[in-house]
């Protein structure tokens, strides 16, 4: 089964789509996790322009991202289904992604839109850390670390994403609105949209 969660940033995709995916057994592929790492172990031009891109909290082009998670969507371990955290984010790479999985007689099966009003994905993002060597995420208010900064099971301090910062949470939130939002539309009318508060 094919599913994918939509949302602003900091909605909460990534925890609800991990216990989704260990529930289904099928991949949890996030889209920001999979650029994150290309950037982290390619120095050339593409991760330098991928880079740039995601440090101003703008979208990656559609063109480059489509290739790299339909590549990651081509393994063998994705053949029945995966839960899409962050992907797709716009409309172009939602008809990529209806045309990529037809030609494997495929479908997107159910589309999950979390919703999230900005002041709250503001105040969860801005204090959101996480561990640099198990990726745990911690919030310094409502989930802090047992000691300091440290992550509780690595003892390491803990960092936050740079496109964290309240300025560029602003900037992720104005391009959800304007480019990422009219997929809610697009699966309702597909009727396999299901809406949680
Ligand atoms: P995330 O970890 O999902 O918040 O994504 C972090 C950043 O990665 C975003 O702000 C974008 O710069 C980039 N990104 C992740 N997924 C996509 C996507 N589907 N399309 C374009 N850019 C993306």
């Amino acid at each position: 089964m094919f599913i994918i969660m939509l949302g602003p940033p900091g909605a909460g995709k990534g925890t609800q789509a991990r216990n989704i995916s260990k529930k289904l057994n099928i991949p949890h592929i996030a889209s920001g996790d999979i650029l994150r790492e290309r950037v982290r172990i390619a120095d050339d031009e593409l991760s330098k322009k991928i880079r740039e891109h995601m440090l101003r909290g703008e979208l990656v082009p559609d063109d480059i991202v489509i290739k790299i998670i339909h590549d990651r969507l081509s393994q063998n371990d994705c053949e029945h289904g995966a839960v899409l955290d962050g992907y797709p984010r716009t409309l172009a790479q939602a008809k990529a992604l209806d045309a990529f999985l037809e030609s494997k007689n495929k479908r997107v099966e159910i589309v999950i839109n979390l919703d999230v009003p900005d002041d709250e994905v503001i105040k969860r993002l801005t204090y959101r850390r996480l561990c640099p060597k198990c990726n745990r995420i911690y919030h310094l208010l409502f989930n802090p670390p047992k000691n300091n900064e440290l992550c509780d099971i690595c003892n390491v301090k803990l960092i936050q994403r740079i496109d964290d910062r309240e300025d560029i949470v602003k900037k992720r939130l104005e391009e959800y609105r304007n480019r990422t939002s009219s997929l809610i539309n697009y699966y309702a009318e597909k009727h396999i949209l299901y809406i949680v508060n």
